[in-house]
């Protein structure tokens, strides 16, 4: 099942306010009521065009979203280190989430901002200590992230709070799904048009379920937290004026505009 989150539109009758909606084909939402993380998934009668709405990011975390880093063999050799030998990582406030078609804004800081091509986990329910082969009690369902990283502030800093955090650099959806296994799909980014990364799931070298069972024996998540799961190689500067499209087959495109605002 597909969930997303929409702005319904001045004309709809719907209000102004952000709903949630269970989209049933290409073109059809069905609304639900309340948060469907919070909530299970109601549906209600109401239907709308899904070409009338605004997509909005499909979660906005509560508390947080983590992060793995050099999870693929490939990206850690890009960067200069080894293979990690327990996964890497690193937190990005849920400040920085925006969702498809919304803008990524390049920060006056820095002059090097780069997309990194995610597959993200989104959390269900509170959970400590998850067991590797309980992890999917605790899974909502996936969606694409773009890590957006501002590099030469990486570089400078040795750490990588400033270069993550940045207010828009979290862009996920367009939408999630909650029926989604990874495996061998295909996971893209783009930048306008043009392929940068092209790798596939299962080359990730620590799978979701031992990233749930790392990350919550470091700390709890809470429902609507987020996890991603790594880049692969092939990272690299979008473009200010440009477009940047991620993908994730079977998880739909997650495209953004790059404004220097
Ligand atoms: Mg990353």
């Amino acid at each position: 099942m597909r969930i997303i989150r929409f702005s319904p539109g001045p004309d709809s009758g719907l209000g102004t306010d952000p709903l949630f909606g269970v989209l049933e084909d290409d073109a059809t939402i069905t609304i639900i009521t309340g948060d469907p993380i919070y909530a299970g998934i109601q549906r209600t009668a109401a239907k709308v065009d899904l070409n009338k709405v605004r997509l909005l990011a499909p979660v906005i975390p509560r508390s947080k979203v983590v992060c793995i880093g050099k999870n693929y063999a490939d990206h850690a050799a890009e960067m200069g280190g080894v293979v990690p030998d327990e996964p890497i990582i690193f937190l990005k406030p849920n400040t920085s989430v925006i969702g498809s078609m919304d803008t990524i804004v390049w920060p006056k800081m820095s002059d090097r901002v780069d997309h990194e091509v995610e597959l993200a986990v989104v959390i269900g329910r509170l959970c400590k200590d998850v067991p590797i082969e309980r992890v999917n009690d605790v899974i909502f369902g996936y969606t694409i992230a773009n890590d957006v990283t501002a590099r030469d502030l990486q570089k400078k800093d040795g750490q990588w709070t400033r270069a993550k955090s940045f207010d828009t650099f979290c862009p996920i959806g367009p939408w999630i799904d909650t029926d989604f296994i990874p495996g061998v799909q295909k996971i893209t980014a783009s930048v306008n048009g043009e392929i940068k990364q092209s790798a596939h799931l299962n080359d990730m070298i620590f799978k979701v379920p031992e990233i749930i069972n790392f990350v919550t024996r470091v700390m709890t998540l809470l429902p609507g937290d987020i996890i991603l799961t790594g880049t692969p190689a092939g990272i690299g500067p979008m473009v200010a004026g440009g477009t940047s499209t991620m993908t994730i087959e079977g998880l739909g495109e997650l495209t953004n505009k790059v404004s220097r605002i």
